[in-house]
C-alpha cells in the first residue's frame, strides 16, 4: 500500500530514474504526484466519426495510420499523413516537423486531437493541422507488456485526462496515464484528512480520496465543461483545501503577531491636538475614518499591522503624518521608509513643511548621501534626537540602530512582499513597533486576502475635494506636432508638464523607440525652444534628481522630460498634463500611476497617451481602459486579467504563493470561503469543531507550509 508521504521512486513503473526527472518538477512524493493534475482532458468516450467532422470545430478523432511523408518547401519541412477509419480518410499536417519523420508506422492506431479546417489539397474533405496526438497501438511493436488490454481502456472509451509531458518528453501524457492510475489503485484506503468534518459539511466537500481518483478520471457522466473549468466536485475539493490551509496559515501569522507585546499609544486631547494642528486642509471622510481605524490599533498594546491601500492622489501622505504625530507625541521614533530615493526625498520635503514649524525633528537618510552626513543621521537616531526617520526600504532595515522605535511607515507603492521579509534593528527588550504599509496600486480583493490575508485593511476611498476628472486621449504621434502646441499653450497659461518616454537612451534593442535623453535634447532646441525644459531619469546622480525635483516643484521647469521614474508618488500640484510617449509600451498600472502625478492642483488635467509603432491587441485594451475609466480598482482588475497575478505582482520573491491547483483568477469565492472557515476554525471548538479537528489542521498546516506555498514559516 502506498502512502501520501511514501517517495514516488517506489511507485510501479517509476524508479529512481524517473523519480530524478520528477523531482525536478518538484514531484518528491506520492502526495505530490497525486496533485500532478492533468491540464486538459480529452472526450474519447464518443470520438468523431471522419465522416461526421464539420469545419472550425476541436475534434478528437481515433483512427489508423495509412500513409505519410515529409515534405521540404522552401520555407519549412512539413509532414503530412493520412489517417483512416474504414472508407474515410483525413489530412493530418504538422509543420516545421522533420522530429516526426521515424515516429509512426502503417497500421498504428492514433488518438488526435485538433482543430478541423476545410481541406484544400489532395481530395480530403477536411484537414488537422498540428493535431495533438498519442499513439494508442502499435501492432509492430514487439508487446512485452501483459497488461496492454488494460492500459488501452485508459486511452480511449473514456474521458481521458492530458498531463504536461515532463523531462524533455520522456515522461508522455501516456505515461503519467498509466502511472497515475496505478498509483491510485495502490494508495492506501486511509488518507487523511485534515479540514475538520463540520467544514467539509458546510462546503459540501467530496472526501479527498475520491477527489484525486476523480480529478485524475472522471466519472463517467461528469460534463467536459466542467471539467476544463476545473469545476467539478473533484477540483472543488483539492481546490478549497488549498486555498483553505494557506488563509489558515495567514490567520495563524497575524494571531502570533498580535499575541506578541506591543506598544499601547496614549491617545489624549493633548495628542489629539497635536495631530490637528499639522493638518494643512481638512480631511476627507475617508481619511478621518482610516485615521481613527489606525489611531484605535496603535492604542492597543498589541503591534499593528495594517495595510492602506488607496488610490494615487487619495491623500495617504498625511494620514501616515498624523499617524507618526500621535507615536512621536507619546516619546517614540517613526521611520518611513519609501521604495525609491526620489520617494524618500519627497516624503522628506512635504514632511519637513508639515512637521518642522510644530518642533518635531527629521532626518533623511539615502544611499548617496556623502558618509560624514550619514554617520551623523545614524548617531542622532540612535540617540533618540531623530523622531521622524525617512530613508529607503533597504537603508532603513538594514543598517539603522534606533533608539526607541515605535512605528513603522512603508510606502510600498506597488511593490508588494515587503511585509513577508520584514525585520528591524531593534533593541530585543522592545515592544514591537506597529507597522502601517500603505500602496497606491489598488489590489483586487482576492490578491489582498491571499498576500495581505494577515494584514488588517483600511481604505481611502475618496478623493480630496475639487478634483475634476482627467481628460485623457490617445493618439498616433504623427499627431505630435498638435500635442506639443497643446502642452505650449498650457503652459503659457501657467501650468506645468510631463512628457515620459521608456527609456533612457535608445539602444540596439530598442532601436525603434524615442528615448527620454534624444527627445529632451531635440525638444528644447525646437518644439520648447522658449520654455524651460528639464530632464530626469534614473541613471542621473541623487543630487542632480533631487535639484531638478525641486526646480520642477517651484516652477522653474515648465515641461520636465524624463522616464518612469516620476511614476512613485512625486506631487506638484501645479503640474496639469502629462504626454506618455510610446504609451503602447506600458503597462496599465504603471500608466495609471502616472497619470495619477496630474489632476491634483485645482487646474482642469490632460493626459495625452501617444502611440507610435505596432499596436498589440492586448495594447489597444490598455488605451481603451486608460481612457475609459479612472477608477484604480477597475483598472487593477483588467491588469490583473491581462498579466496573471505573477506579472501582477513582480516576481514570486513577492511573496505569490505558489499553488499547485488554485488559481487565484478563476477561484476567487472559494477563496472567499477558504478564509471564512480559517477563521471560524481558530475561534476554537464550538459546537461543530473539537480541539483534536484543530489541533490536526494546524499540525497538517505546519507540515505543508513551507514547501506548499513557498511562504516563509508560521512558527
Ligand atoms: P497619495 O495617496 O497618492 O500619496 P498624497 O498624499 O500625495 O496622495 O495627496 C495628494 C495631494 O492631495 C497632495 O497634494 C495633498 O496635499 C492633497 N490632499 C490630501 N488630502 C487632502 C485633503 N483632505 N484636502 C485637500 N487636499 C488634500
Ligand atoms: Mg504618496
Amino acid at each position: 500500500m502506498l502512502e501520501l508521504v511514501t517517495n514516488v521512486q517506489y511507485v510501479k513503473g517509476i524508479g529512481p530514474r524517473f523519480a530524478q526527472i520528477l523531482l525536478e518538477k518538484g514531484i518528491a512524493t506520492v502526495e505530490d504526484l497525486l496533485y500532478y493534475l492533468p491540464f486538459r482532458y480529452e472526450d474519447r468516450l464518443n470520438p468523431r466519426g471522419i465522416g461526421e467532422l464539420r469545419a472550425g470545430e476541436m475534434a478528437s478523432i481515433i483512427a489508423d495510420v495509412r500513409t505519410f511523408g515529409l515534405f521540404r518547401t522552401r520555407r519549412m519541412p512539413i509532414f503530412e499523413m493520412t489517417v483512416g477509419q474504414g472508407r474515410d480518410t483525413l489530412k493530418c499536417i504538422w509543420f516545421n516537423a522533420a522530429y516526426l519523420k521515424d515516429k509512426f508506422r502503417a497500421g498504428m492506431t492514433l488518438a488526435l486531437y485538433g482543430k478541423v479546417e476545410a481541406g484544400d489539397r489532395g481530395g480530403h474533405r477536411f484537414e488537422v493541422h498540428q493535431p495533438q496526438f498519442e499513439i494508442l497501438h502499435d501492432p509492430t511493436a514487439a508487446n512485452g507488456d501483459g497488461d496492454e488490454k488494460k492500459w488501452q481502456s485508459l486511452e480511449v472509451g473514456r474521458i481521458v485526462p492530458i498531463y504536461e509531458a515532463a523531462g524533455n518528453g520522456r515522461l508522455t501524457a501516456r505515461w503519467f496515464r498509466r502511472v497515475i492510475h496505478g498509483l491510485l489503485e495502490a494508495l492506501t484506503a486511509d488518507i487523511p484528512d485534515a479540514i475538520p468534518a463540520a467544514v467539509r459539511g458546510r462546503m459540501g466537500l467530496i472526501d479527498r480520496r475520491r477527489a484525486f481518483w476523480q480529478a485524475h478520471w472522471p466519472e463517467v457522466g461528469e460534463s467536459l465543461t466542467n471539467l476544463q473549468a476545473a469545476r467539478t466536485p473533484a477540483h472543488i475539493r483539492l481546490i478549497f483545501e488549498e486555498l483553505f490551509f494557506l488563509e489558515l496559515g495567514l490567520e495563524l501569522k497575524r494571531r502570533k503577531v498580535r499575541a506578541q507585546t506591543g506598544v499601547g499609544f496614549q491617545i489624549n486631547d493633548r495628542v489629539r491636538a497635536a495631530v490637528k494642528r499639522i493638518l494643512p486642509f481638512h480631511p476627507t471622510a475617508a481619511q478621518k475614518r482610516v485615521l481613527k481605524e489606525i489611531a484605535e490599533d496603535m492604542a492597543e498594546p498589541v503591534p499593528m499591522r495594517r495595510l492602506l491601500q488607496g488610490d494615487v492622489g487619495s491623500g495617504k501622505t498625511i494620514v501616515a503624518l498624523e499617524a507618526a504625530v500621535i507615536a512621536m507625541e507619546n516619546g517614540y521614533q517613526v521611520a518611513l521608509m519609501a521604495p525609491t530615493e526620489i520617494l524618500a526625498m519627497q516624503h522628506y520635503l512635504s514632511a519637513r513643511k508639515i512637521l518642522e514649524p510644530e518642533g518635531y525633528r527629521i532626518v533623511l537618510l539615502t544611499g548617496s548621501q556623502e558618509h560624514g552626513r550619514k554617520k551623523r543621521a545614524h548617531h542622532h537616531i540612535a540617540r533618540g534626537n531623530a523622531q521622524l526617520v525617512i530613508g529607503t526600504h533597504a537603508l532603513i532595515q538594514d543598517t539603522v540602530e534606533f533608539d526607541k522605535l515605535g512605528l513603522v511607515i512603508v510606502d510600498e507603492q506597488h511593490r508588494f512582499g515587503v511585509m513577508q521579509r520584514f525585520r528591524l534593528m531593534k533593541k530585543a527588550d522592545e515592544a514591537e513597533p506597529d507597522v502601517l504599509v500603505m500602496t497606491a496600486t489598488p489590489i483586487p480583493r482576492t490578491l489582498a486576502l491571499t498576500l495581505y490575508g494577515d494584514l488588517d485593511t483600511s481604505v481611502l476611498d475618496e478623493l480630496p475635494p475639487g478634483r475634476r476628472p482627467i481628460v485623457t486621449r490617445r493618439v498616433g504621434d504623427e499627431r505630435s506636432e498638435e500635442v506639443w502646441e497643446f502642452v505650449r499653450k498650457q503652459v503659457a497659461a501657467g501650468r506645468q508638464a510631463y512628457i515620459v518616454y521608456p527609456v533612457i537612451e535608445e539602444g540596439a534593442m530598442e532601436g525603434e523607440l524615442k528615448a527620454a535623453i534624444k527627445m529632451f535634447e531635440q525638444l528644447r532646441s525646437t518644439e520648447f525652444a522658449s520654455l524651460h525644459v528639464g530632464l530626469l531619469h534614473g541613471r542621473m546622480s541623487a543630487d542632480d534628481k533631487d535639484a531638478t525635483m525641486a526646480s520642477f516643484q517651484q516652477g522653474e521647469i515648465d515641461v520636465l522630460v524624463s522616464t518612469t521614474v516620476i511614476e512613485v508618488g512625486v506631487d506638484v500640484a501645479n503640474a496639469s498634463v502629462m504626454v506618455i510617449e510610446h504609451a503602447e509600451r506600458f503597462g496599465l498600472s504603471q500608466m495609471h500611476q502616472l497619470r495619477g502625478r496630474i489632476g491634483r492642483g485645482a487646474a482642469k488635467s490632460y493626459c495625452v497617451l501617444m502611440t507610435g509603432g505596432k499596436v498589440s491587441i492586448e495594447a489597444e485594451q490598455r488605451l481603451k481602459a486608460m481612457v475609459d475609466t479612472q477608477d484604480g480598482f477597475e483598472i487593477a482588475e483588467l491588469d490583473l486579467q491581462q498579466r496573471g497575478p505573477g506579472e501582477f505582482f513582480g516576481t514570486r520573491q513577492a511573496g505569490m504563493p505558489n499553488f499547485r491547483v488554485a488559481n487565484l483568477l478563476r477561484d476567487r469565492e472559494l477563496l472567499e470561503a477558504a478564509r471564512r472557515e480559517a477563521r471560524n476554525v481558530l475561534e476554537g471548538p464550538n459546537a461543530d469543531l473539537t480541539k483534536e479537528e484543530i489541533s490536526r489542521a494546524v499540525q497538517h498546516l505546519r507540515g505543508h507550509w513551507n514547501r506548499r506555498y513557498g511562504l516563509v514559516e508560521v512558527g
